[in-house]
């Protein structure tokens, strides 16, 4: 019980380097700027890019032919096609709409991207191929229906239907009664997603449980798969080695960089451990802790809630994450397999399952906006000691750093990382793929390891939420910082409060916002 409640109570919600939550299409951060990067745990994040003129896109196309140079059609205007109305929801990429067509009436939602997010060549590439993909899947089942991709001198636009039914998680612990039949349904539209993309020649890359909406309220509403910021056309016998998608999510094989398509079924089954136990099955304190026990594969299937969970259901969890991808099940026969075809049980599922899942979906999302305002508040001073650092590696003096000198320095300074670590430190930073990380790739990718934690910053973030500086975050104040950043609903402000005040008094104090950023660190042991 402690175990699983200290788990999620410290989950780990930062998706990994090339995640499409932070960092959607590019590795390339050259854009961050000098001073202060918005995100210093991810490298890669494009909102800290700033803007850029139009014309850095090395396409030809001059705005004066009125030639857009992402889709390389006639720019539109698509404000006399649809009327853009409130904001659904925000990636790090595109702030996504509600829009009516005029001519129609019809709610439809836009993603609109942009254009200064489009820094580099390379994200205008993934950007028309994530359109390219709509286009491909669209009317699928369970897969986004596309209507079309419009650029103006400012934005490229991406109009799709509308999923008014929220994210996957929500509706389930919103649910009174949720029993693995429930879960069969839900998880039978995931595998479909996987099956379609595959068979139309596409690996997903990102599967989530944040990636699939609901189309209505509706209890009976059909799951789709909205965000294909990662995808791509899968080429025979290419061997795809970009790490992707979030940590908890990513297969052994991605972390080996060596993959196919089977690490989308892996992604599957850890969304469906999650859907049954509301813990994931590799879990750990930091990011690298969660890779290693991905790269372990040890999968928990005795510990509660399991043994009140059909047999069924664990063979397929267990044929889903094999690691050896040719012996993983692939989605077509998970289709077929008996816990997805037969009818199952509808005995509810432990009602603590639930909590852990609420949990989990709550406390990721105060965590992760707390984690983002300490660094956004690194001082200079806080940077300037790592520009020495950088200095002091960079013992050529080349202005870059190489894998030797960053491990000879790492060592010397003391630093306790792991060659894995900094291999991995090295590969998330070196975003070219050069060999070598410069100075503001290494500020980016090293600052949060030795600051984020401390208390000063702790503070920092806290006022950031108290911003009467009263001593307490409110309901109200916790709602204005959570919905500038696109993540104010109310049941997840009542999960949050309920979670983190510990005293009841209905706000939240200094020690209860400690105790929630470092939960787990001391609950863990069991
Ligand atoms: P990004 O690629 O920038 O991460 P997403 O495609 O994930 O963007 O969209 C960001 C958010 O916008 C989603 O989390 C969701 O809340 C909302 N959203 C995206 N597509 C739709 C849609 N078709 N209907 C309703 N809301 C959507
Ligand atoms: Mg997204």
């Amino acid at each position: 019980m402690g175990l699983c409640f200290s788990k999620w109570s410290k989950s780990h919600d930062i998706p990994i380097l090339s995640s499409s939550e932070n960092s959607p299409r590019t590795n390339n951060y050259q854009q961050i700027p000098k001073k202060k990067p918005q995100e210093p745990w991810n490298p890669t994040a494009s909102s800290s890019k700033p803007k850029l003129p139009s014309s850095i896109s090395s396409s030809s196309t001059s705005q004066s032919t009125g030639i857009g140079p992402i889709l390389r059609k006639p720019y539109v205007d698509i404000k006399l096609i649809y009327d853009i109305e409130k904001e659904l929801g925000r990636g790090q990429f595109g702030i996504t709409y509600l829009c009516t067509e005029k001519a129609t009436g019809r709610k439809y939602a836009c993603k609109s991207i942009a254009r200064g997010k489009l820094a580099t060549e390379k994200d205008i590439q993934d950007v028309r191929r994530e359109v390219s993909i709509l286009q491909h899947l669209t009317g699928q089942p369970n897969i986004v229906e596309f209507r079309g991709a419009y650029e103006d001198r400012q934005n490229l636009h991406l109009v799709m239907e509308l999923c008014s039914g929220g994210e996957l998680f929500d509706r389930i612990i919103a649910k009174v009664y949720y029993s693995e039949r429930e879960a069969a349904r839900i998880f039978r539209q995931i595998v479909n997603v996987v099956h379609v993309c595959h068979f139309m020649g596409v690996m997903h890359r990102d599967l989530k449980p944040e990636n699939f909406l609901l189309v209505s309220k509706d209890e009976d509403s059909p799951l789709k798969a909205t965000d294909f910021g990662l995808s791509v056309f899968i080429e025979q016998g290419k061997v795809y080695r970009d790490i992707v998608g979030s940590a908890y999510y990513v297969a052994p094989e991605v972390l080996r960089r060596n993959y196919g398509k089977e690490m989308d079924v892996w992604s599957a089954g850890v969304i469906l451990y999650i859907l049954l136990s509301g813990v994931p099955p590799f879990w750990g304190e930091t990011e690298n802790a969660i890779f290693e026990a991905v790269l372990l594969a040890k999968l928990d299937l005795q510990s509660a809630p399991w043994p009140s969970i059909s047999a069924p259901a664990k063979d397929l969890i267990k044929k889903m994450l094999t690691v050896d991808p040719k012996k993983r099940i692939t989605a077509a026969e998970a289709l077929e397999h008996p816990w997805l075809k037969e009818e199952v049980s509808d005995k509810p599922i432990d009602s603590a399952v639930l909590s852990r899942i609420r949990q989990f979906r709550a406390m990721n999302k105060m965590k992760k906006l707390a984690l983002k305002v300490m660094a956004e508040n690194l001082s200079e001073e806080e940077i300037h000691g790592l520009k020495q650092m950088f200095n002091n590696m960079d013992t050529d003096g080349s202005g870059t750093i190489t894998f030797e000198e960053l491990k000879t320095g790492l060592s010397k300074l003391g630093s306790k990382l792991s060659e894995a670590e900094i291999r991995q430190l090295m590969e998330a930073a070196d975003v070219d793929h050069n060999g070598s990380i410069d100075y503001i790739e290494f500020i980016t990718a090293t600052m949060h390891r030795h600051r984020l934690e401390r208390d000063e910053n702790l503070f920092k973030a806290f006022q950031y939420f108290d911003k009467d500086g009263s001593g307490f975050i409110t309901r109200e104040e916790l709602r204005q910082a959570m919905t500038q950043h696109g993540m104010g609903d109310e049941a997840t402000i009542d999960e949050i409060i309920n979670d983190v005040d510990t005293d009841k008094d209905g706000r939240i104090n200094y020690e209860e916002f400690v105790a929630m950023m470092r939960k787990g660190t001391q609950d863990y042991d069991y």
